[in-house]
């Protein structure tokens, strides 16, 4: 049997190093197949790379990557008409009917690794059966699979990634506090989050399911990015206190063996709350700040988008923090549709309250409620009412008060008003 020629791009993983495409290089290279890998974001669109490909896997893990992945596969289909073009990642899964047919010949419903070996092992003519959760035209009618379980991990091959010093970490820049910028190694020790908050793209892709993985597999990740030279882990999972003992038992293992690394993580309000031992020692090993969602500081926001906390947990989450010094990254949604005039104006008085003015990032003041195809928003009332205009992956929205919207304008005005601003991490 010959080798499958496979490509594996990305053009846009959050601003890191695309690991989605470097976990399923460790399958398929464990299946003795050699890929080559593509990351547009850093190094651009090399069009010979797709020119023999038997295989080209495009993951879209976010919103932000769609536009890029269809600029990859329409090069790829236009310099290799007859190469199999897969998508996969969150919004992949998310988009698949709108991505199916028009820009890919197949999509992965959930983890892809497994459905991109067997893939791979067919394109070179091998007889292989292939996992449901593998999409095409030929099978779109038939009741999705989503699969978040595969069976076994491996730690993704980093070294045929480009380097971590072509990724800039953006949100550090903040908390540098006079500091140099770190060489930053984005580290994921579980996919998925157990909470449902109808916004996120990580509950619309997968639902409720975690798949954690071993600590053995992410403490040889975290080596792997040590020995290219990471100076500060992002843990990147949308939760890293999906368990109460996993991301702490990383950390310790991590600083035991790795005394100097600082590194920072993205959890909610009340799992601030309920693991407060937890957050001081992950403050006193090192943790430079914690992003965590707090989209409006009003009940009725909280409750629009079923966050499952009360403005209690969040105020009581930045008192706590701020009593023993522990640096809240807080995102918001600050536009959207249950937000009045009057909560917007009194937003300023609430940071000044809480403290947060003092390192708040000023893109938060801009972010405005991104209503993609296949959010589960889309399904509330209240969205159904509002008037919406109509585009490929995404509807624009108008507020039910257009003072809303003209305040929106002009704090965008100096900005590009089309720019996608993120909440957070992974959506
Ligand atoms: S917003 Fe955060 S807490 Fe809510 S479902 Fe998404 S990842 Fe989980």
């Amino acid at each position: 049997m010959r080798q499958p020629r496979v490509v594996l791009a990305s053009g846009y993983e959050g601003g890191f190093q695309p690991i989605s495409l470097g976990t399923a290089a460790s399958w398929l290279s464990r299946s003795g197949i050699t890929p080559v890998c593509v990351d547009t974001f850093v190094d651009g669109i090399d069009e010979a790379a797709f020119a023999n490909a038997d295989l080209v896997a495009v993951s879209v893990q976010m919103f932000q990557s769609i536009a890029p992945a269809i600029e990859i596969a329409e090069t790829a289909r236009r310099v290799n008409p007859s190469a199999r073009i897969v998508m996969f990642g969150a919004h992949a899964n998310i988009h698949a009917e709108r991505l199916l047919g028009a820009h890919c010949t197949e999509i992965v419903r959930g983890d892809w690794e497994p459905a991109l070996v067997a893939a791979a092992r067919q394109s070179a003519g091998e007889d292989v059966a292939l996992p449901p959760e593998l999409s095409s035209a030929i099978n779109a009618g038939q009741p999705i699979t989503v699969n978040i379980q595969r069976s076994g991990h491996m730690a993704p091959s980093r070294a045929i990634l480009p380097g971590l010093q072509k990724y800039t970490y953006a949100e550090f820049g903040k908390f540098l506090d006079g500091g140099k910028q770190p060489v930053v190694g984005n580290i994921e020790t579980a996919r998925g989050c157990h909470h449902s908050c109808s916004y996120c793209s990580v509950f619309a892709a997968t639902g409720t399911k975690v798949n954690f993985i071993p600590i053995d597999i992410v403490m040889q990740d975290i080596r792997q990015v040590v020995e290219m030279g990471a100076t500060h882990i992002c843990f990147i999972d949308a939760e890293f206190i999906n368990s109460k003992r996993h991301g702490i038992e990383v950390v310790r293992r991590m600083k035991a063996e790795f005394p100097s690394l600082t590194f920072d993580i993205t959890t909610r309000a009340d799992h601030i709350l309920e693991s407060k031992n937890t957050i001081v020692e992950l403050n006193d090993l090192g943790c430079r700040f914690i992003t965590t969602a707090m989209e409006f500081p009003t009940q009725r926001v909280l409750d629009a988008v079923n966050k499952d906390l009360t403005l209690d947990h969040i105020e009581g989450a930045i008192a706590y923090c701020s009593e023993i010094g522990a640096k809240l990254n807080a995102t918001f949604i600050l536009f959207n549709p249950w937000v009045s005039l009057e909560d917007l104006l009194g937003f300023d008085q609430w940071l000044d309250k809480t403290g947060l003015g003092e390192t708040i990032d000023p893109v938060q003041f801009t972010t405005r409620l991104y209503l993609y195809k296949g959010s589960h928003l889309l399904s509330n009332p209240e969205v159904r009412k509002l008037q919406l205009v109509e585009h490929d992956f995404h509807y624009e929205w108008k507020h039910s008060d257009p003072r809303v919207d003209e305040l929106f304008a002009e704090m965008t005005r100096s900005d590009d008003p089309a720019e996608f601003k993120r909440c957070c991490i992974k959506c």
